[in-house]
């Protein structure tokens, strides 16, 4: 049966992603960042993947996220870099979130309800609200780069939260938007 890769994700405008290669341009240089980076028009705040969804299952993931109350739409600034799973031994750059965390880990809440209540399996990890700048294969201590970078102290006002289909590529995934849900103004 046909399926599509999907996620749930806060999109980042180009005034922000401009702002965030700025800053990235004036702490590192010329040094590029480690990894396999992200393209910055694909820079997002994913809230929930929901990996391959079926046609079947797709209507009521729609309607169950449209009768959320997404809430107010929100002001979020941008903080340091950090690494999953540690900067030791980093596999996953990213840049976190200072003012606005709380609110996005309720939108992240809403979404696992709507996503959990359409049968999609539940996170077992605890969300923590990111931006994935680059993918380290193998994994490389990046400490010095985190302590090199100052927090970015950016802001953006989060007034919606976009449905994805991820298409996988030798070059990275490419994304696409299926559907946007606007927070209230
Ligand atoms: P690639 O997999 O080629 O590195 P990608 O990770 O950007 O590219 P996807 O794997 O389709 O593309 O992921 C889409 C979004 O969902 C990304 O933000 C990714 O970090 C997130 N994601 C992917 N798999 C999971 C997972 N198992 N759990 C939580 N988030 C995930
Ligand atoms: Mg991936």
């Amino acid at each position: 049966m046909d399926s599509r890769r999907l996620f749930l994700a806060v999109p980042v405008s180009d005034r922000i992603r401009s702002a965030i290669l700025n800053h990235l341009r004036d702490h590192c240089g010329r040094k590029p960042l480690p990894g396999r980076v992200a393209r910055p028009e694909s820079w997002h705040f994913t809230l929930k993947f929901l990996g391959n969804v079926l046609e079947a299952q797709y209507d009521s993931l729609l309607s169950a996220t449209n009768s959320l109350g997404l809430g107010k739409e929100f002001e979020l600034t941008f903080d340091g870099l950090g690494a999953f799973p540690r900067p030791s031994k980093a596999s996953v750059l990213w840049i976190g979130v200072e003012k606005g965390a709380e609110e996005l880990c309720r939108l992240a809440a809403l979404v696992e309800d709507a996503a959990t209540s359409t049968g999609f399996p539940a996170d077992n990890r605890p969300f923590h609200p990111h931006l994935t700048l680059s993918r380290i294969r193998p994994p490389e201590p990046v400490d010095s780069l985190l302590s090199g970078v100052a927090p970015l102290k950016i802001t953006m006002v989060v007034s919606e939260i976009v449905l994805y289909q991820s298409h996988l590529g030798k070059e990275g995934a490419r994304y696409q938007v299926l559907d946007r849900f606007a927070l209230k103004t």
